[in-house]
C-alpha cells in the first residue's frame, strides 16, 4: 500500500524563533488530530534540522531537507552532504524543486546524481517534476514530465526506485495562488503512474506515492487528495501557517 503523505517545504523562510514556534505548534496539533494513516514530513532550512529532528523524535512527523550536494564530503564550500543529514536522522530530501532548476540551473543530469547520492545513504528523495506555463500552453507538459523522470530517475534499479516519492508540481501553480484543477492533477498523476508501470511494472507503480504541489491549501486539499492517483501534497506557503498546514494533513 502506498503511503499518503503531506510534506511541508518551508523554503528560505523563518528565523530561528519562528521555526521553533511553528514546529512546536505543528507537533502539539499533530497529537490531537486523526491523520488517517498519512505521514507528515517537515522540510525546514538546513540550520533548523537538528532542532526539528529533536522535536520529531517525540512527535508524529518525519524530517526532510530541501537540498543536498551529491558527495559525502570534500571541497564544496557552502554545501551539505547526505551523510551529514543521515547522522541527524533526516529521512527525506526534496530534489529537483523548480526553484532550484530555475535559480540554480540544476539539470536533469545533475539531479540524477543527487538522487543516487541520497539513496546510497538511505534517504528518500521527494523528486519534483512539472512543466512551466508555456509548456502546458503548447501541450508539451506530458513530454516535459516524462523527460524529467527518464533523465533523473529511470536509470534506477527496480529495488532502488521503490524508495522514490514523486511530487508533480506544475511550475505555474507554485506560489501563484493558481492551483491545478483536480482533473489536471489526476490526469498527470495517472500519466506518471503509467510511465512507472511501463518501466518498473504495475506493482511498483501502485506502490509509488505521487504528491501534488502548487498552491495547495486548507480549502482545496481535500478535493485534490480525493483523486485516485493523488497521494497527498508537497506544500509551500501553506506549510508556514500551523493551523492551515494541520488542516491539509487531515484532508484525506
Ligand atoms: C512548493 O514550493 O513546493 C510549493 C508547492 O509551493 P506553494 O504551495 O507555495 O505553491
Amino acid at each position: 500500500m502506498r503511503k499518503k503523505i503531506v510534506a511541508g517545504n518551508w523554503k528560505m523562510n523563518t528565523v530561528f524563533s519562528e521555526a521553533e514556534t511553528l514546529v512546536t505548534e505543528i507537533a502539539d496539533s499533530l497529537d490531537d488530530v486523526e491523520l488517517n494513516g498519512a505521514e507528515v514530513i517537515l522540510c525546514p532550512p538546513f540550520i533548523y534540522l537538528e532542532m526539528i529532528t529533536d522535536v520529531a523524535f517525540e512527535s508524529n512527523f518525519k524530517v526532510g531537507a530541501q537540498n543536498i550536494y551529491p558527495a559525502d564530503s570534500g571541497a564544496f564550500t557552502g554545501e551539505i552532504s547526505p551523510l551529514m543529514l543521515k547522522e541527524l536522522n533526516v529521512e527525506y530530501c526534496i530534489v529537483g524543486h523548480s526553484e532550484r532548476r530555475q535559480y540554480f540551473q540544476e539539470s536533469n543530469e545533475f539531479l540524477k546524481k543527487k538522487v543516487d547520492a541520497l539513496l546510497i545513504h538511505g534517504l528518500q528523495p521527494i523528486f519534483c517534476c512539472g512543466e512551466v506555463l508555456p509548456e502546458r500552453e503548447a501541450n508539451q507538459h506530458f513530454d516535459v514530465v516524462k523527460r524529467q523522470l527518464e533523465e533523473s530517475l529511470f536509470h534506477l534499479a527496480p529495488a532502488a526506485f521503490l524508495n522514490i516519492i514523486i511530487a508533480y508540481e506544475p511550475v505555474w501553480a507554485i506560489g501563484t495562488g493558481v492551483t491545478a484543477t483536480k482533473e489536471q492533477a489526476q490526469e498527470m498523476h495517472a500519466y506518471i503512474r503509467q510511465l512507472i508501470s511501463e518501466k518498473y511494472g504495475a506493482d511498483a507503480a501502485s506502490e509509488t506515492s505521487i504528491l501534488y504541489g502548487g498552491s495547495c491549501n486548507g480549502k482545496n486539499a481535500a478535493e485534490l487528495f480525493s483523486q485516485p492517483d493523488v497521494d497527498g501534497g508537497l506544500i509551500g506557503g501553506a506549510s508556514l501557517k500551523s493551523a492551515e498546514f494541520i488542516k491539509i494533513t487531515t484532508s484525506f
